[in-house]
């Protein structure tokens, strides 16, 4: 438990399912209130305010496309409407398909780049103005992916959408650090969510994904929120910039193991 989390306010895009629902969860649990998104899935996210609740959290869930700066408000104002303030804000929610690049319409390339980081600007934008309006040292939290890093043939467009959120957070990391504002990311690996169910039910798929991490598994979604629950807190309190990659060791060059190359 970190106890500076208690009673303060998040919001959380994409917190309905995978990696934003394990988040919301371990934020519910250090006793923070919560606000977040859902796309498509009403109920689903229903569903997750309840366990929230369950757990003796706080929270309200809201429809907001994160590409659109009209729900973007929606959401800060959910959180400053229902529990007063805004501490925390984690550009989580994403999107990826698979399509070779010279056959990649311009509409799919859009679609990604305005989710994953249109979205984070959006995001990040309404967070800042509220930090700055009403002088609170607040934090955003940005999901990238290791495809900030790797490349990743035929996902041109989700590729290029983190490496764009990496030079994002870190401008304006730097651009705030002065008015105690910090910006960090998360870079999972492979981690399972809805997003990657189908391919990790098939066997050779799974293997295939298995054998480029050297800790030889798939990650939890609890693993990468505990990673947003130290950067939300004040034991991270030096660390702006920065991008923790939450992967089994995948951006380690795992081709290079046992001295090959
Ligand atoms: P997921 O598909 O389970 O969840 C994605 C969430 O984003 C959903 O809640 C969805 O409703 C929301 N979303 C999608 N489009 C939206 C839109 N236009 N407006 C608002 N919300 C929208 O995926 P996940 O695996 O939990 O991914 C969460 C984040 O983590 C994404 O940014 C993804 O790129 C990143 N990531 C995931 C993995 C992984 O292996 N699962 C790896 C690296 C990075």
């Amino acid at each position: 438990m970190y106890q500076d989390l208690k009673g303060k306010v998040a919001v959380i895009t994409g917190g309905s399912k995978g990696i934003g629902q394990a988040i919301a969860l371990r934020l519910a649990k250090e006793d923070m209130n919560l606000v977040f998104n859902y796309n498509s899935d009403a109920k689903g996210a229903e569903r997750a305010v309840e366990k929230i609740r369950n757990n003796g959290g706080n929270a309200v869930a809201v429809h907001a496309d994160v590409s659109e700066e009209a729900d973007v408000k929606k959401l800060l104002d959910t959180a400053v409407t229902n529990f007063g303030q805004l501490d925390l804000w984690i550009n989580n929610a994403g999107m990826e398909n698979q399509v070779p690049t010279h056959k990649m319409s311009l509409a799919d390339w859009k679609k990604v780049l305005n989710v994953n980081l249109t979205g984070t600007f959006l995001g990040s934008k309404s967070a800042l103005n509220y930090f700055l309006d009403h002088k609170v040292k607040g934090n955003i939290i940005n999901m990238s992916s290791v495809h900030e890093q790797i490349p990743w043939p035929t996902f041109a467009h989700y590729a290029a959408s983190k490496g764009g959120s990496k030079l994002f957070t870190e401008t304006i990391a730097l651009e705030y650090a002065k008015r105690g504002i910090r910006v960090n990311a998360i870079a999972p690996g492979a981690i399972n969510t809805p997003i990657n169910a189908k391919k990790f039910k098939d066997p050779k798929q799974l293997k295939d994904t298995t054998d480029l991490i050297p800790m030889n598994r798939i990650g939890k979604p609890s693993e990468v929120a505990a990673a947003a629950a130290w950067l939300a807190s004040s034991e991270s309190s030096y660390v702006t910039g920065e991008t923790i990659f939450i992967d089994g060791g995948m951006t380690l060059y795992p081709s290079f193991e046992e001295g090959k190359g």
